[in-house]
This record gives C-alpha cells, structure tokens and sequence, in this order.
C-alpha cells in the first residue's frame, strides 16, 4: 500500500529532507583532489550526532557505512574506505539518508573532482536535467512511469542509458516505501499519482551499456563495461500545486 502523507507528516518529511540536503551539500563541498572517501562518512556522522538525527544507511541490510561513495564506473552503494583518495577527473556520487523523529530522507548527487573531461561533465548535467524532466512528471493524475518515461527519453536521446537494477522509491516512515518509481518505462502506465505521496526520484545514467554488476564487497555496483556512470536523487512530495522538492538548497543542484 502507498502511504498518503497529510500536511503535519509532510511538515516532518520536510525538516528531515531539509537536514539531509544541508549535509550532502557540505559534502559536496569537502570533495577535492585527495580527499579520502572514508572522511565523508566520518563528517556525515559527526553532522548527524550534531543535529540529533540518526544515518539511514549504517546496518540497513547490513550497509557498512553511513554514506555511499561511488566512484566513476560505480553506480550506486559504494563503500567509503581509507584507501579510496579522490583524484582530479574523478566523478563522485554521494548518496546520504537519515531518520529524524520517525521520518526518513534521501538525496545523491555527483560531483566532478577538480577539472574532468568534457564528456564526464556531460554525464552529469544530463543526468541532472533527467532528474528535473522526471520530477516535473511528479504531478497529480499522472502515471508511475510517466516519470521515469521522462527520464529514459531525455538521457537516452544523448546515447546514455538507464540503469535497470534499481529504482527510486516511495518514502516516509521507512526509507523504502511503495511505489517502487523506475528511471524507464512506458507513458501513462502505472499507478496513478496523488497529493500526498512522498517520492525518492533517483536516475542512475551510464554513459554506455545499462548492464550493472555488483563487486565481490556484496555491495558496490559498477557498470559492465567500466563506462562512467552518475546518480542524482531527490525526495519530492506530490502537492495540489505540483512536485515540491524536499532535499534542495539552491536551484539547479
Ligand atoms: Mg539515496
Ligand atoms: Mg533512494
């Protein structure tokens, strides 16, 4: 079942998303050239003990980490570590969730290290964009798909492709909710979408083929064929006025 939130329950999504947003944005602005990836998830802690929330990702299905750091040709779930320093051309994903006095957020973002190619950088403005085509599908009396459709349209028409393997999410009082939202799919198919309904938006786009494996850690997924990949995600709520975007600090990032 989809949980409708009412205007109090959004009012707690929106401080915990709020929170979220806040210390994935100063991540983004500790990512630099040497930069260990293990020092991320020791400031995302050290954030969230400040601030009196709780790391959503630590032990959830045994994850090891408070955050996940993605390096290049990894997709999602990669395990910060020590031994990973960040180097100029790198692209970084940082995916972050807490759970703040009973709700949950969710947010990533990739982030160029230093100088990359033109075409690392392409990467992620496409990905970013299709994340903003797909929320603007998040609307009242449209379909599940719709937003993913969006989503596959736009990154695809630059010859990148849409991860399969996994998908955004409906999100509240757990950190996956119903219904799952996929970054593919067919027009008008789906559930239909209502006010109410708070969503994890989150397209992983590979720069070659959609394939994905996951490494011998159990966790870390790269792409088959090591072609970059990126990953943006936001949590919105479905609002009569249209998708309001719960994890953002300023325009366009
Ligand atoms: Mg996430
Ligand atoms: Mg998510």
């Amino acid at each position: 079942m989809v949980s409708l939130k009412s205007d109090r329950e959004l009012n707690f999504m929106r401080k915990a998303n709020s929170i979220v947003a806040r210390i994935l944005d100063e991540m983004a602005r500790m990512i630099r050239p040497g930069l260990p990836t293990i020092e991320l998830d020791r400031y995302a802690e050290t954030r969230c003990k400040e601030l009196n929330v709780v790391p959503a990702f630590k032990g959830y299905h045994g994850f090891p980490a408070s955050v996940c750091v993605s390096i290049n040709d990894e997709v999602v779930h990669g395990i910060p570590s020590s031994k990973r320093i960040l180097k100029t051309g790198d692209i970084v994903g940082i995916d972050f969730g807490i759970h703040c006095e009973g709700w949950y957020g969710d947010s990533a973002r990739t982030i160029a290290v230093g100088t990359v190619s033109p075409a690392a950088k392409k990467l992620l403005d496409v990905t970013r964009e299709g994340l903003y085509r797909g929320i603007q599908q998040a609307r009242e009396g449209n379909h599940v798909f719709d937003i993913g459709h969006a989503i596959q349209n736009y990154v695809e028409g630059f010859g990148y492709s849409v991860v399969r393997e996994f998908v955004g999410h409906g999100i509240g009082r757990d950190l996956h909710e119903e219904p799952q939202v996929p970054n593919y799919g067919p027009e008008g198919k789906g559930m239909v979408l209502k006010a109410g309904m708070v969503l994890a938006i989150e397209p992983m786009v590979n720069a070659g083929s959609h394939e994905v494996k996951v490494l011998g850690d159990g966790w870390t997924a790269v792409t088959v064929d090591h072609s970059l990949s990126a990953h943006f995600e936001h949590t919105i709520a479905i609002t009569p006025g249209g998708p309001e975007v719960l994890t953002e600090i300023s325009s366009g990032t």
